[in-house]
């Protein structure tokens, strides 16, 4: 970090592996959604850095102390990022937390997984490999190779930042790529703080680039630079639309992450307490600002009403406050804009007919912050667009029904698949709902579980393509066939060349 300006610390961007002046020399500030105090000034960046970025990620790209690395050697760097992380998790967990508002105890959690993502894609670095294919006779050898794709541009939203960020870098430089990443507007601090870690833990100069900024200005210039190999996106649907026209017409790839209106299916034979206590954390943990809330729960008959029961006395007791205290257990929303969004979704909710059972207000938090109440919404149904659109906030919007057929219809009957919760006790519903459901990932009994080594894709508008796991490196690689004549013999007929 540079030094402090106008009493907050400034950022600026991180290219080359240094430190650059914005070139317009503009700043905006960010602000601590708890208490809506100024935490730092961040660079706010134009074409111009956009352009400078991508360039040191294409020298750095045939750079041969990267180009020519050895796989196992970029493992070793991404074993000793995940460390560096590790070493640095405190500091991490409070900057993030302080820039988004979530739970310093949700993100301590979330630090000590971080290392693992590295760690996982540090022991797949040196697993990459072609295969040699028998495609013809013996005199000719067939063989594939997995090659990285180029400079690699992530752009990413603010509710997790270093785990958003970290889905795509991790995989990326595993398979050998440069990366320039444009944070969220409201959270630009830990991006930069993860390159300089890049840094320290050996990757090359310009292997890792980070250019902070709004997204219609860098984030559109990323977009649109001539020079990028891929574009890899977590965040709104509208906003993925319009990266996958502008990837498509150029003929680049690109992995979208986007946006979910998940259901939680509480089955009568579920054990209920269980399930109530899914649903909240489903909805209310991260106060809802999660693609993978359930904002949808659908109740059988028999249980709906101790399900809510369970649910409201649960939400009521939620404990709102600073997220930096251990005993909080719902912070702020991220900013202002989001924090009226929420409230404006909950008005609109009531005007369509809807019925606020507990919550449905703001508040400061008693700290001045953008707060918003758990709130569980009833008497709504799928045509109403509190329920049929995301709100990402801590509503949750709760119908019963009837019979299973009827629950997976309801269920499915979204423009969203990231993500399904199912409660259930019986084994054969279980694997024959989760068979049914059309999301990227389901839930039996459990809600929110995450790991590297498994890959998540949204199905429908809420994606396209795989992060996580093995598959996530395809994403990541391009496949290249190699054939090669081994024969001395002189060609004789031109025309049925040997095959
Ligand atoms: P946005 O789509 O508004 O923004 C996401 C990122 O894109 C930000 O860095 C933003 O910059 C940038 N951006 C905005 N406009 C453009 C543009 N024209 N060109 C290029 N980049 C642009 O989403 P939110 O930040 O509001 O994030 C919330 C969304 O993310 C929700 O829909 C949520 O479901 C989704 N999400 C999906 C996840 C998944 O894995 N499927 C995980 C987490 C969130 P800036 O912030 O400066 O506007």
């Amino acid at each position: 970090m540079s030094e402090p300006t106008e009493q907050l610390p400034t950022w600026q961007h991180f290219i080359g592996g240094t430190w650059v002046e914005p070139a317009e020399g503009q700043y905006f500030d960010s602000t601590d959604p708890a208490t809506r105090r100024g935490l730092y000034r961040a660079a706010r960046g134009t074409a111009a850095d956009i352009d400078r970025a991508v360039t040191a990620a294409q020298a750095a790209f045939e750079d041969p102390r990267w180009r020519d690395m050895s796989q196992t050697r970029r493992g070793h760097l991404l074993r000793r990022l995940g460390d560096l992380i590790a070493e640095n998790a405190g500091e991490l967990a409070l900057m993030e937390s302080r820039d988004n508002g979530k739970l310093l105890r949700e993100m301590r959690g979330q630090l000590t997984t971080l290392p693992e993502y590295y760690h996982y894609y540090a022991g797949l670095a040196d697993k990459i490999h072609g295969s040699t294919i028998p495609a013809s006779d013996r005199r000719v050898l067939n063989y594939t190779a997995r090659e990285p794709l180029g400079v690699v541009g992530a752009i990413t939203p603010w509710n997790s930042p270093l785990t958003l960020t970290t889905s795509k870098l991790a995989p990326a430089l595993c398979a050998g790529n440069t990366v320039v990443i444009k944070p969220s507007e409201y959270t630009s601090a830990t991006g930069l703080r993860l390159a300089e870690l890049a840094l320290e833990a050996g990757f090359p100069p310009g292997v890792v680039n980070v250019v902070t900024g709004f997204g219609p200005e860098a984030g559109q210039a990323l977009v649109d630079h001539q020079g990028l190999a891929k574009i890899s996106f977590t965040g709104s649907t509208a906003t993925g639309s319009r990266i996958a026209a502008a990837t498509a017409s150029r003929f680049i790839g690109s992995t979208l992450e986007l946006g979910g209106k998940s259901p939680n299916i509480v089955f009568e034979d579920a054990d209920v307490a269980n399930a109530a206590m899914g649903v909240v954390a489903g909805v209310f943990a991260a106060a809802g600002q999660t693609c993978i809330a359930g904002s949808r729960v659908f109740a059988h008959r028999s249980v709906y009403d101790e399900l809510l029961e369970r649910v409201c006395a649960r939400a009521k007791t939620i404990r709102i406050g600073d997220p930096l205290d251990d005993t909080t257990e719902l912070g702020p929303l991220a900013f202002e804009a989001q924090r009226d969004k929420v409230a404006r979704y909950v008005d609109l909710g009531r005007s369509e007919g809807a019925r606020v059972l507990t919550g449905g207000a703001a508040t400061d938090g008693g700290l001045g912050g953008y707060f918003y109440e758990p709130t569980v919404l009833v008497d709504v149904d799928n045509s109403m667009r509190v329920v049929r659109e995301e709100i990402f906030g801590p509503v949750v919007a709760v119908m019963p029904f009837d019979t299973e057929e009827e629950a997976v219809r309801l269920a499915n009957d979204t423009e969203y698949g990231l993500a399904a919760g199912v409660w259930t006790t019986n084994l054969a519903r279980a694997h024959r709902v989760a068979a049914r459901l059309e999301a990227g990932t389901v839930w039996v009994n459990t809600y929110r579980a995450m790991s590297p080594m498994s890959p998540r894709q949204g199905f429908k508008t809420s994606g396209v393509g795989v992060e996580h796991g093995t598959e996530a490196i395809r994403e990541y690689t391009r496949l290249k066939s190699i054939w090669i004549n081994t024969s001395e013999e002189p060609v004789s007929d031109p025309f049925t060349m040997r095959s």
